[in-house]
């Protein structure tokens, strides 16, 4: 199955693609991994990137779209992938299309996760996670037990220097402009799920994973 996690940032696309790949054994490819580990080992790539991410910025098309090519031909994403945090731009949509035509594949669903402005930037500015296992966690709504410690694997908690409230906003405002036209690209291929994120994670897992179970 070929699933797109779609919805702004804090919508919990994050959250759910950590439970979805133990229910569902299909790689995750998140682009902000993917930029985040780059910038993390000083690749080009990486301060390529980083000048965009600091800002709240898009990085540009043509960098983002190489990047998922070159993952999505990977011998691992034959059974599926979830992706998560790509396409964000239309050119990326098209993009992608094209890759996916290449290598004889289709989008089965785009699961779009809704959740109100202000409870988003809530969300982004409290959320911290591990630095090894990558597990998310958040301030307000998801602590660890131990502050600073993961719950899974006792590595220690980190913060995204752009979860900050004016990148945040400066994101969603970008979400709004960019990502959100792109909701209309994947209704007109009759693929889009809409559902509410201002949920329990795991009454929005039940959801996704009827929609999952359905293809
Ligand atoms: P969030 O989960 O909060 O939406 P991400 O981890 O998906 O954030 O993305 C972090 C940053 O990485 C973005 O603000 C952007 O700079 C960059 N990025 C991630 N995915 C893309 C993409 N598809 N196109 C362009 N930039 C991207
Ligand atoms: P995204 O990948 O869409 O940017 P994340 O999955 O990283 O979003 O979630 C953003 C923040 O919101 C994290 O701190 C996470 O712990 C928290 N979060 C995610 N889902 C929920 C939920 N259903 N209820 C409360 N907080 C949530
Ligand atoms: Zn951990």
């Amino acid at each position: 199955m070929n699933v797109i996690l779609m919805g702004p940032p804090g919508a919990g696309k994050g959250t759910q693609a950590e439970i979805i790949k133990v229910a569902f054994p299909i790689p995750h490819i998140s682009t902000g991994d993917m930029f985040r580990e780059a910038v993390q080992n000083q690749t080009p790539l990486g301060k390529e990137a980083k000048k965009y991410m600091d800002e709240g910025k898009l990085v540009p098309d043509e960098v983002t779209i190489g990047i998922v090519e070159e993952r999505l031909a990977q011998a691992d994403c034959d059974q599926g992938f979830l992706l998560d945090g790509f396409p964000r731009t239309t050119i990326q949509a098209e993009a992608l299309d094209k890759v996916l035509e290449r290598l004889h594949k289709k989008i089965d669903t785009a699961i779009n996760i809704t959740v109100p402005t202000e409870l988003l930037v809530r969300r982004v500015v409290g959320r911290i996670s591990c630095k090894e296992c990558k597990a998310i966690y958040n301030l307000e709504f998801n602590p660890p037990s131990q502050t600073g410690v993961c719950d899974i694997c006792g590595g220690s908690l980190t913060q995204r220097s752009d979860d900050q409230e004016e990148t945040a906003r400066k994101r969603l405002e970008v979400y709004s402009e960019q990502t959100a036209p792109l909701l209309a690209y994947y209704e007109n291929k009759g693929v889009l799920h809409t559902l509410r994120g201002d949920r329990e994670t795991r009454e929005v897992f039940a959801d996704i994973k009827n929609i999952l179970e359905r293809l």
